[in-house]
């Protein structure tokens, strides 16, 4: 936008969101400017405390607002079923539908070597750790239906063999691309009820 640089340096910065195009962008800078009684500075404060409270789980990579997230600190989930997806929005997805009682293990992402994404790049190493622990009797493995999840998905499995008696796959009634975190909430459960062995 010519002679406003403020304004196009605001929809840049807007436009970086996923599923916001810049004519989305636009709208909401005209918005803020239109609007004069809108008060920006719980935006600000609200981003800053992501900032500066939200981390991750040390334990599964979960978001978490301290060491440990509110799944790992629950003691009535069960420690025999683990569920290991790629991101926290995944994870947020699954417990939104109330579909699993297990713990999980966030990969942080999906094998993509184009991309220069390897099992180093994910957090498979921690994941091992916990499966050698002994207590995970069911790993279900939820990365998304995509080809790089799909590789993801095997790559774990055979990971996890020598530690885990029975490694299930949801069973995805979608085509292949279909991402988790957009699956309505009783696609999710069908998707969890039907999972099959690995
Ligand atoms: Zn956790």
């Amino acid at each position: 936008m010519n002679g406003l640089p403020s304004v196009e340096k605001a929809i840049l910065v807007f436009s970086r969101f996923p599923g916001i195009g810049r004519k989305s962008a636009q709208r909401m800078i005209h918005f803020l400017l239109r609007h004069e009684g809108v008060e920006i500075q719980p935006f600000i404060d609200a981003l800053e405390a992501l900032r500066e409270r939200v981390g991750f789980c040390t334990r599964c990579h979960n978001l978490a607002e301290g060491t440990r997230c509110w799944v790992c600190m629950d003691p009535d989930r069960l420690s025999s079923l683990l569920c290991v997806l790629e991101e926290p929005v995944d994870l947020m997805a699954i417990e939104k539908a109330g579909i699993f009682r297990g713990r999980y293990h966030v990969l942080g992402g999906r094998l993509n070597p184009l991309h220069g994404i390897g099992p180093d790049q994910l957090h498979l190493e921690s994941l091992r750790i916990r499966l050698q622990e002994g207590d995970v009797e069911e790993l279900v493995i939820a990365t998304n239906p995509t080809v790089e999840g799909e590789a993801t998905a095997h790559y774990v499995a055979q990971m996890a063999q020598p530690f885990v008696a029975k490694i299930t796959r949801l069973a995805y009634g979608l085509p292949m691309g279909g991402e988790l975190e957009y699956l309505d909430e009783s696609t999710l459960f069908q998707a969890m009820e039907g999972r099959r062995r690995f």
